[in-house]
């Protein structure tokens, strides 16, 4: 798939998940399919949209407290990191593989090639 095809697809995935009927935990991202809430101490069930607006405040938090050292070490080396739902990310992977037999991640579309065109998941790195 080309580079330009390649992103809208894996939007429209992302969409897609967005709006699937799946119940989740916001707070340890385990799927809930009804009776009694076990998951984690602090369960909060949440369908994918507000378990990601959730997860995007975090992520925000987290940038803001990185704001001094932003993305840099000593030797101002850029350094990036990958921050994506686990849902999400299992979800994108099956789908590329089952609708187009690609990898999400591979050599030629590596995490960094997802991170410059998805960079609402790319959190810096804590060195
Ligand atoms: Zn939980």
């Amino acid at each position: 798939m080309a580079q330009g095809s390649r992103q809208s697809a894996i939007r429209a995935l992302i969409n897609v998940w967005l709006k699937l009927p799946t119940k989740v935990c916001a707070t340890c991202d385990t799927e809930y399919y009804g009776g009694p809430i076990e998951c984690c101490d602090m369960p909060v069930i949440s369908n994918n949209q507000a378990a990601f607006r959730q997860f995007m405040r975090e992520l925000k938090d987290v940038r803001l407290s990185r704001a001094n050292n932003f993305a840099s070490n000593k030797d101002k080396t850029l350094r990036l990191g990958l921050s994506i739902p686990s849902n999400l990310y299992l979800f994108l992977n099956t789908s590329m593989r089952r609708l187009y037999n690609e990898k999400l991640i591979s050599e030629e579309f590596d995490m960094f090639w997802f991170m410059r065109h998805f960079p609402e998941f790319q959190v810096p790195e804590k060195i």
